[in-house]
């Protein structure tokens, strides 16, 4: 067989415009360039034949792991029976109408409706369209702020990278937008008074958000969207009773709940979804990834009950609601929505999500938590982060020129298991396939305590 890795990578850099990457230094060569050509259970293989544990599913979506037939074998029936239909007008495929009763019947039991869409970046657009009509119809017009959190993570849209608390999405591209305000980050670990408890941080942050809605004013603040855990800002777990806080101030100002479910929906927590694992009570829930486990590009707003009436009523008022996409509801991707759903019942990944999650945290934390260089190891379901800090009494952060996340990341790389470091914070984080084994977590750990050594000592 011929080589053609030497002509691909020449392409790759000539050619293919990646997102999320430093693009000079690739369009140089100076990152590697990996071309991944198959996968199974938690593993991946590139061209070159080199196999590695799949410690981040992918970006935390590959919940089911790679190579499952039968989601490959239900998207090939679909694509060979009815490879499209739209959905507008009322239009549906059996595939599509399946999918949200399936969805539907995962859900909290206050949602009724799942409106689909590509991407969790189109998902959260959706959701902020869906806040602003709905307070149209209710005739609020001035409530139209949305109020998410530093290191949120909900898109890189021009309103869902607004609502991103993230620097690195914001930097050069006039983001955040109007009408986006941010909030403190439910990150215990990096409070401001170390001496606050867990409950006291909790109370701080809702405290905080009561703050912002009063000096903006009530009537102007719509929505708050967070995600239950914060995932890419760092893999944070909030501090106990948080959600409950937080929520009690919502009802207050009578300002609706966004759970951002993109990573926690469909079992990664432990539980189906994150809302009900915390006893949020969301008004509109944002799913993607684990919807398909990533074998088909689909995302969904599934809209509680009651704010379903109010768009009804905004539809009787003003006539067919002006929102779609042409692959809104795609049959192949509702097909293969259905075959996830089912394994992950089937294979029972839910449970193995929340017990061999912990068993993975466990190992961590026994391995390095006397690490002198491991500030905290936290998590929650199949979940993990290991922050490094220069001084774990005085919580010194190492400068970010250093890189020791990154460096970590490589380093356990070489050793065949990836994780990620994480983009603000010297964070290595975990989000395996949630068909995690023990003795695939039992690996994880100890590449990572020899990665740890190798840059940390
Ligand atoms: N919301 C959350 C919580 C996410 O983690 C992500 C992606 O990682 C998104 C939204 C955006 O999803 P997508 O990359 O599919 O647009």
């Amino acid at each position: 067989m011929l080589d053609h890795s030497n002509e691909l990578a020449a392409w790759d850099r000539d050619h293919f415009f990646h997102p999320s990457t430093h693009m000079g230094m690739h369009a140089r060569g100076e990152t590697p360039n990996r071309v991944i050509a198959g996968g199974e259970g938690v593993y991946i293989t590139d061209t070159s034949g080199r196999t590695s544990l799949d410690a981040f599913a992918g970006l935390y979506c590959v919940n089911v792991g790679y190579g499952r037939k039968k989601i490959a074998d239900a998207i090939a029936e679909q694509a060979g029976r009815l490879a499209y239909y739209h959905a507008y007008v009322g239009h549906g495929t059996e595939a599509s109408i399946r999918l949200s009763k399936m969805i539907v019947d995962r859900a909290p039991e206050t949602m009724s409706r799942v409106y689909f869409g590509l991407s969790g970046s189109d998902a959260n657009e959706t959701n902020i369209k869906l806040i602003w009509y709905a307070n149209n119809v209710l005739g609020r017009p001035k409530k139209k702020k949305l109020i998410s959190r530093w290191r949120g993570y909900h898109g890189s849209g021009v309103m869902t990278g607004s609502l991103t608390g993230l620097e690195l999405f914001h930097n050069a591209f006039d983001l955040p937008r109007a009408p986006v305000l941010h909030t403190e980050a439910p990150y215990y670990f990096r409070r401001a008074d170390r001496s606050m408890s867990e409950g006291q941080f909790s109370q701080h942050c809702a405290d905080k958000l009561e703050e912002l809605i009063l000096a903006e004013g009530p009537d102007t603040v719509a929505a708050f969207i967070g995600e239950p855990v914060l995932g890419t800002g760092g893999i944070v777990p909030p501090p106990a009773g948080y959600w409950q806080k937080i929520q009690a101030v919502l009802n207050k100002y009578d300002v609706m709940l966004v759970a951002d479910e993109v990573v926690t929906g469909f079992g990664r927590l432990g539980s189906m979804f994150g809302s009900d694992h915390y006893g949020m009570e969301p008004d509109l829930i944002t799913i993607a990834k684990g919807l398909t486990s990533a074998y088909a590009p689909l995302s969904g707003v599934i809209v509680s009950e009651k704010l379903w009436q109010k768009l009804v009523e905004g539809s009787d008022r003003l006539g067919s609601f002006g929102h779609g996409w042409t692959y809104s509801a795609h049959p192949i991707c509702a097909a293969a929505g259905i075959a996830n759903l089912e394994l992950i019942d089937e294979l029972d990944l839910v449970r193995n999500a929340g017990e061999t999650g912990a068993y993975l945290r466990a190992g961590l934390a026994s391995a390095l938590a006397d690490h002198k260089y491991v500030g905290d190891i936290r998590g929650e379901g199949m979940l993990a982060a290991v922050e490094f800090v220069a001084d774990k009494d005085d919580r010194v952060f190492f400068d970010a020129a250093r890189k020791v996340g990154p460096q970590v990341a490589a380093a356990l790389a070489e050793r065949g298991v990836i994780g990620r470091a994480m983009p603000q914070g010297d964070i290595l984080g975990f989000a395996p396939p949630l068909c995690l084994t023990r003795d695939e977590a039992d690996i994880v750990v100890a590449k990572t305590v020899e990665a740890v050594k190798t840059v940390l000592g």
